[in-house]
């Protein structure tokens, strides 16, 4: 039996009542879960509760937890600052559908820490790529956009695309086929969709040559954080701002897992970028349903003369912003980020350590709060690099971390950890005594 059969099995037999909840859900939720990304084999642990950096699944084991909601919770589950200032905004209304001035200090807040003249709301990431992609595309005329192969931005017909496209259908790197990611998405839509290979100017070039004159924008992530971590090569992201210029597209980073987590000012701040549109989500909102896009005077004009429309019964619901605010003003101050960023170098050089050590093939990287271990040969740069990523030894390394009290991240190989502000030193080193007693079983796994 492979190494990873073995872990998956003893998580089955701990984790019982999860796996009942499982098939109860099953009789009224397909899959039993409400995001396709919420199930792994053989049934995902069930959440009893969860407080700062831990939670606690149903057969009543607790976890340090490093998924914190897909990202979402820098400030840790149900951070005391954020419920404090949810209970007050609970007394003057959930939901107004008017406007009010806390949103505008909230616009003013993420104005002021991106590069960015105006920002409107809504409420998930989906949404936020959804409304910056129709706003590029209502200020340029075009109708084409340019992400990159293996990027994921949402569930919008535009962006299921070429999102994990099986290699035999994904053609050549330099000029990858369009592969629909789902069902459902019409073919009209998908047209208009050009996959490109990340940290690649030349396949840029082809993509911009192939499409003269109708690209309304590349979307891109910053920092791949859909094949766990690949960061971008020093002045590619620079490059594709200069030759969307070039080619009178604009340039569209998706902020949703880098805003207020990366830096203060997210990837913007980070790689000193000055993108013509971002798009925020998961950490803006403190735990609770809050997306943003904004960009340069100029483009968010398009909205000022009602020419692109935008328009959401729960945009800046009372909750989402007050919540948020307060994450951002008092939680999330410029302090915080060093010491966050101290916490996830010392797991990354503490894991990297563990697998020189002991001959194991792969490494650990990341940025700001986020990192992950690669297991692969060499360093992952794009979506078909990730594709040798060693899958055997991740599934040993996450049920291994299951099994012994530890999320290390959310389930597959392209997700990636998070620190929040109430994990600690300890914490961290309790991890990677954990990490130390699978080494074992990660050499048997590697072969
Ligand atoms: N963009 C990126 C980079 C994401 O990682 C995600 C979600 N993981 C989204 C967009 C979509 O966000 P949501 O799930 O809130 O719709």
């Amino acid at each position: 039996m492979k190494q990873s059969e073995i872990q998956m099995q003893e998580f089955a037999a701990r984790t019982q009542k999860s796996k009942a909840a499982l098939e109860n859900g099953k009789k009224y939720i397909p899959l039993g879960v409400t995001s396709n990304f919420r199930y792994y084999p053989p049934h995902p642990v069930f959440v009893e509760r969860a407080e700062g950096g831990r939670f606690w699944d149903l057969d009543g084991h607790e976890y340090l937890d490093h998924n914190l909601c897909f990202g979402v919770l820098i400030g840790g589950h149900s951070n005391p600052v954020v419920l404090e200032a949810v209970s007050q905004q609970f007394e003057k209304g959930t939901m107004y559908g008017m406007p009010y001035e806390l949103e505008q200090k909230m616009a003013a807040e993420l104005v002021s820490r991106f590069p960015i003249d105006r920002v409107r709301f809504a409420n998930s990431g989906t949404e936020a790529t959804m409304h910056a992609i129709r706003v590029a595309r209502g200020f340029t005329g075009r109708d084409k956009i340019i992400k990159m192969e293996g990027c994921y931005h949402g569930v919008h017909d535009s962006v299921l695309v070429s999102f994990k496209p099986p290699i035999e259908k994904a053609g050549d790197p330099k000029m990858p086929t369009r592969v629909k990611s789902s069902l459902g998405v019409p073919d009209g839509t998908a047209d208009n969709t050009i996959p490109c290979t990340f940290n690649d100017l030349e396949a840029l070039d082809n993509c911009f040559r192939a499409n003269r004159e109708q690209v309304a924008a590349v979307i891109l992530e910053p920092i791949m954080f859909n094949i766990g971590v690949a960061m971008p090569e020093a002045g590619y992201l620079q490059a594709v701002h200069d030759q969307c210029r070039k080619n009178g597209a604009l340039f569209i980073v998706d902020e949703v897992k880098t805003g207020v987590k990366l830096a203060h000012g997210g990837a913007c701040e980070y790689f000193g970028l000055k993108p013509d549109l971002i798009c925020l989500a998961k950490a803006i909102g403190g735990g609770f349903p809050l997306a943003a896009f904004g960009g340069r005077l100029e483009v968010m004009d398009v909205l000022e003369k009602g020419l692109v429309f935008h328009a959401g019964t729960y945009n800046s619901n009372t909750v989402g912003i007050a919540a948020g605010y307060a994450m951002l003003t008092k939680v999330l101050t410029k302090d915080v980020y060093p010491r966050l960023s101290k916490l996830n170098q010392m797991l990354i050089d503490g894991y990297n350590d563990i697998l020189k050590k002991n001959g194991l093939k792969g490494y650990a990287i990341g940025a700001g709060c986020n990192g992950t271990v690669q297991f692969a040969e060499r360093e992952v740069k794009n979506y078909r690099d990730w594709l040798h990523v060693d899958e055997e030894m991740w599934k040993v390394w996450w049920y291994g971390l299951l099994n012994r009290g530890i999320l290390a991240q959310a389930y597959a190989w392209d997700e990636q950890w998070t620190i929040c502000v109430a994990h600690t030193e300890n914490d961290m080193e309790m991890h990677l005594d954990r990490v130390r007693e699978l080494v074992p079983l990660l050499q048997k796994a590697q072969g």
